[in-house]
């Protein structure tokens, strides 16, 4: 595996061209923890895991030595075991689980709304046309803060595609954050993996989730 830190380097250095603040998330769920600490000895503060028992083994090992992201879908029973625990949470995308988060919650959640741009059979997220009236539906919510929108794009090299769907999230993101709503500040978008944080950084990502152009995957041979 090769080392992190100049890697991250590297990566720190196109987004800070494109524009200074951009986060980087660490997406360390192809790893153990060994690789997930020297994440954090190479400065990465944000990691991300998408599921439950990967965020849990991790957070056992480094607790609140990193902040704490979960990208991937949560299965409404699965919401106690980690959302004490977890930052951000990146995939809320259905009113049951914010009936869930409500009840288990013990502490305002910094939440994403998770937005289906592409419309893509396979992808989870609230349609672009759903957003605005989802997040207005979250006001009775006092444990859910929405702090921004995230979006998987589609699985193409097609840099068009990309830029559409990245522009298409930034968009709505102005459009909720534009009605000043107490509950969703709604300034940030989550949006960029290893083969296109660049172009999303372009498009106004505030946070990026880079994972095999970062971290690697521990079944990679070197
Ligand atoms: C795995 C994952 C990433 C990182 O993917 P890479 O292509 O390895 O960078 C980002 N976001 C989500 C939601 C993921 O599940």
């Amino acid at each position: 595996m090769k080392p992190i830190k100049p890697i991250y380097k590297m990566i720190r250095n196109e987004l800070d061209e494109v524009r200074e603040g951009i986060e980087v998330i660490a997406v360390t769920k192809q790893v153990g923890v060994e690789r997930t600490k020297e994440a954090i000895e190479a400065g990465i503060v944000h990691l991300g895991e998408n599921r439950p028992e990967g965020f849990l083994k991790k957070y056992e090992a480094i607790g609140d030595g990193a902040t704490w992201h979960f990208i991937g879908n949560l299965q409404t029973r699965k919401v106690k075991e980690i959302i004490n625990q977890i930052d951000y949470l990146h995939s809320l995308d259905r009113l049951s689980l914010a009936n869930e988060i409500q009840k288990r919650a013990e502490h305002t959640i910094n939440c994403f709304v998770q937005v289906n741009v592409s419309k893509e059979d396979s992808k989870s997220g609230v349609l672009p046309e759903e957003t605005v009236d989802f997040i207005k539906t979250l006001e009775k919510y006092d444990k859910i803060n929405i702090i921004g929108l995230m979006t998987m794009a589609p699985n193409t090299e097609d840099e068009e595609v990309l830029r559409d769907v990245f522009k298409g999230l930034k968009t709505l993101q102005q459009q909720v954050a534009e009605k000043n709503w107490p509950h969703a500040p709604c300034t940030e978008c989550s949006m960029g993996m290893s083969n296109d944080y660049l172009i999303a950084a372009q498009e106004g990502a505030t946070f990026v989730r880079v994972g095999t152009a970062l971290i690697g995957s521990e079944s990679e041979a070197e």
